[in-house]
Formats: structure tokens, C-alpha cells, sequence
């Protein structure tokens, strides 16, 4: 399954048109409109599903279903990198390679559909907006985007790792993301006679400090967990003591006990403070991803097909999060990194890929997916036999 030079050029030049224009989450009406427009050109059905960004297709006749997911967003942040292709919208960038990732499946699709009578089930495209915002998955497995599918794959571009390399491994690869707001409420006075007030700076405070022993003193040195407090929002002016604090931050971690013990604990620190001084508190969890965790036969099966063309290597495992793994509490996926041997991480405003990465990224989707599909096939085929002689 070669990627040829012409079809490659065109990829490449996608991938530049769409880092010029980038996105925010949930805003991504252009990228919507070039994805859908290389579909249409090679004939791809566009699934009628309910969406106000990204698009969800299909490739394949019938048979089992995966699917194959790229996110498409950008970021807020204003771009440093001097390319020719820079950001031409201020202050938005594709900073988290996602303009990568949407050219790969498109290069996958237009090779897919050629292939089309081969194969043995169908490929769902799923191009995913509002990645960064940890709502589009959520969005398309609502709006049907997961129906009748078995399997899914995905990928992020990993600076770090190497161009021809691609990071495979089972079990936890990124971490559930927890993300809290704190509304700390006491009386607000003059800073001259606190006496008069009930001082939430005080106790929200003592909250940041107290919530790191979380950490250091509560959950076992095995096991991984951040607590990281970001934003401390209270009073005006130097004189006049406030009447609330906001203190808003993130928990990281890979094992549901360990998540479920470490808000546990978050809680009971953030309302003993605050009930000890006749404060009221307020704990809001926003919705957020869980840890992504590999299906371990999906790993190996995947590891088997891309073998033949990348090296593979052990990834270290982040405390980034990712909303893939809304779709792996639905259904088995694996998520892998494919090396862009590049100089900054990602959400860095000179965050770059390598194009010459782009050709890995494309065969891991159709290398993945037509070896998948062919297990799927023959175990159905099993299912069946087995069914028919009982
Ligand atoms: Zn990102
Ligand atoms: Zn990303």
C-alpha cells in the first residue's frame, strides 16, 4: 500500500492550507468545508449526522466496522514559527499538530476508497472537532458516530519520538483529567479591620498548600497523581478584603481508584478549611476524558501491521490527556504516537511537524486498519461457524 508521490504532494499541501486557517474548538467551519470537499472529489459518502463541525464518512460495502479518528482543531495561541505556511488568523494556531493529523486520514481515505473492493468490512472516518476542549468526542459518539462500529484507531504526532518511529503500547498511555473550580465564599471588608470580614484569600490559601499533601502525604509513592492549582481569581484592589475566591486547577491520574481516592481527598481538605472558619464552599468538576488505555490485543495486532513499515518503540507514558478515550469507554481502541522528530512539544508557539512524517501517519491508519479488519473478519467468520454447528 504505497503512498504515491502525487497523491503525497497534494496531503502536503492540504496540511499547509489548513495550518494557515486554523480553527478554534467547535468553530472549525472551514476545515469542515475542505474535508467534506476531498471526500465529495473521490466520492466518499458523508454520514447525515448531526453536526455543526467535523465530518463523519465511510469507506467499504459491508462486513464489520472500525473506525478511524483525527481531531482537527487548533489552539489559542499566536504563532512564532516564521514558516512560509504560518498562521494567517491572530492569535490561533495549530499548535497541537491536528492540521497533521486531519491531512493523514485524509491521504488514508483517498487510498481506501481505491482499495475499496478489497476490503473485507467498512472504515468509518471520523474527523473530530473540539479535541482540545474534551467535548467533540463526546459530541460525535452522540451524534451516532460509534453506531455499529467494533474497533477504533487513532494517533497523536509526538515531537520528540523520531521520524519512522511510532510509539505502541498497552494499557495506559494518558492520564484521566480531572478539572475542578473552587468558589471559596466569606464576607468581604475593609482590609483595615478584618475583624469585621471573614477573609476567603486566608483560607483559599491554606487550600493550595494543604491540597499538594494530597500528593506528598495521602496516596502511596507507587501510584501517579498531579494536583496542580492554575488560577487563583479574588479581590479587586489592595484595601478591600473579598468576599470570594476562585481557585480553578486540574487532577491527573491512570487508576479509576486512585482518581476516585485523590477527589475524595481534594473534597474533604476544600470543605474542612473552609467549614472551620464559617466559610462556604463550592467544588465544581467539569467534565473531563479519562486515562487513554490500549486494548492489549489491539496493541499487538497493530504492532504486527506497522512493523512492516516504521520501527516500533515503548512510549513513555504522559499526564496529558486526550479525548479518545471517550470512544475507549465505548468500544476497544488503541491510540498510538507516530514520531515528528520535530524541536518543540506540543502547545509551544513554535510547535512544528516534519511533513516527511506525514507518509507514516498514513500508512499507520491503512496498514492498522485493513489488518484489523481482516482479524475481525475471520473471527466473525468463526462466530458464525461455531454458531451453525451448535
Ligand atoms: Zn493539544
Ligand atoms: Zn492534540
Amino acid at each position: 500500500m504505497n503512498v504515491s508521490e502525487e497523491l503525497l504532494a497534494e496531503i502536503i499541501s492540504i496540511r499547509k492550507d489548513i495550518h494557515q486557517y486554523p480553527e478554534l474548538s467547535g468553530e472549525e467551519y472551514r476545515t469542515t468545508e475542505v474535508i467534506k470537499s476531498f471526500l465529495k472529489e473521490r466520492s466518499i459518502p458523508i454520514l447525515p449526522l448531526d453536526l455543526a463541525t467535523g465530518v463523519v464518512a465511510e469507506i467499504g460495502k459491508e462486513g464489520p466496522v472500525i473506525a478511524l479518528r483525527a481531531d482537527i482543531d487548533a489552539l489559542p495561541i499566536t504563532e512564532s514559527t516564521q514558516l512560509s505556511y504560518q498562521s494567517k488568523v491572530q492569535g490561533v494556531m495549530h499548535a497541537c499538530g491536528h492540521d497533521f493529523h486531519t491531512a493523514s486520514l485524509l491521504g488514508a481515505a483517498a487510498i481506501l476508497k481505491e482499495r475499496e473492493e478489497k476490503l473485507k468490512g467498512r472504515i468509518r472516518l471520523i474527523f473530530q472537532p473540539a479535541e482540545e476542549q474534551n467535548l467533540g468526542a463526546r459530541q460525535v459518539i452522540e451524534a451516532g458516530a460509534l453506531e455499529g462500529v467494533e474497533q477504533i484507531i487513532g494517533y497523536h504526532n509526538k515531537p520528540d519520538l523520531p521520524i519512522g518511529t511510532i510509539g505502541l503500547k498497552s494499557g495506559h498511555l494518558m492520564a484521566a483529567v480531572d478539572q475542578f473550580e473552587v468558589i471559596i465564599t466569606g464576607v468581604g471588608t475593609h482590609a483595615a479591620a478584618p475583624h469585621n470580614g471573614n477573609d476567603p484569600l486566608v483560607t483559599a490559601s491554606q487550600i493550595v498548600t494543604s491540597l499538594q499533601t494530597i500528593v506528598s502525604r495521602h496516596v502511596s509513592p507507587l501510584d501517579t497523581v498531579v494536583v496542580s492549582v492554575t488560577k487563583i481569581d479574588g479581590g479587586n484592589t489592595w484595601n478591600v478584603i473579598p468576599e470570594s475566591v476562585v481557585l480553578k486547577g486540574t487532577i491527573r491520574t491512570f487508576k479509576e481508584d486512585i482518581q476516585q481516592k485523590t477527589k475524595q481527598l481534594f473534597e474533604q481538605i476544600v470543605t474542612a478549611y473552609a467549614g472551620a472558619v464559617n466559610q462556604k464552599s463550592e467544588i465544581i468538576w467539569i467534565p473531563s476524558p479519562p486515562s487513554v488505555h490500549n486494548d492489549l490485543i489491539l496493541t499487538e495486532q497493530v504492532k504486527e501491521a506497522v512493523s512492516i513499515f516504521a520501527d516500533i518503540v515503548e512510549p513513555e507514558v504522559t499526564l496529558g490527556g486526550e479525548d479518545f478515550a471517550f470512544y475507549q469507554q465505548e468500544i476497544p481502541g488503541i491510540f498510538a504516537f507516530i514520531g515528528t522528530g520535530a524541536p518543540y512539544e506540543w502547545h509551544h508557539p513554535n510547535f512544528l511537524v516534519q511533513d516527511e512524517a506525514l507518509v507514516y501517519a498514513i500508512q499507520y491508519y491503512l496498514y492498522s486498519a485493513t489488518h484489523i479488519i481482516n482479524h475481525l473478519k475471520a473471527t466473525s467468520k468463526k462466530r458464525l461457524t461455531e454458531e451453525a454447528l451448535h
